[in-house]
């Protein structure tokens, strides 16, 4: 997403729209876009700088740590901020910005259960296990009792 300095009026520009999705090359860590970047930003010019703030928003499809299954997941961006020294050229290039902030938070060990839309098949395992280990732990108190 490029910008032209002399489009930025001195009291600032609001942007909103989409773009191509930014981190398409992570399609080989599991990570594929889901449509594109959604973002919601205000930039201007003061003091030789360039800044930005606002949100962003993209959907990515993600595999599962627990249960290996892809799941819908969006990485949003709700402080999206940047501030860069201007140097020379009269277009910026935000997309690096974007690309960068996506990366912090997109999560490291995703769970399909992370944003509590559905159940993650391993968890619910987990669970019955660990559900079965504690009444045989009460069957075993109970024998204890039994022999008093
Ligand atoms: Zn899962």
């Amino acid at each position: 997403m490029k910008v032209h300095l002399k489009q930025i009026p001195s009291e600032g520009l609001h942007l909103e729209g989409e773009e191509d999705c930014p981190i398409a090359e992570l399609e080989t860590e599991g990570v594929s876009c889901l449509g594109p970047l959604s973002h919601k930003i205000d930039i201007g010019v003061s003091g030789g700088a360039l800044w930005a703030t606002g949100s962003l928003k993209q959907t990515v499809k993600l595999r599962c740590v627990a249960c290996l299954e892809s799941f819908t997941h969006d990485i949003k961006v709700p402080a999206f901020a940047l501030r860069t020294e201007l140097h020379g050229p009269e277009t910026i290039d935000l997309t690096p910005f974007m690309r960068e902030d996506l990366l912090l938070n997109l999560p490291a060990h995703p769970r399909c259960d992370r944003d509590g839309g559905r159940i993650c098949k391993a968890a619910q395992r987990y669970a019955a296990e660990q559900e079965s280990k504690r009444k045989s732990d009460w069957s075993a108190l109970d024998r204890l009792k039994l022999k008093r």
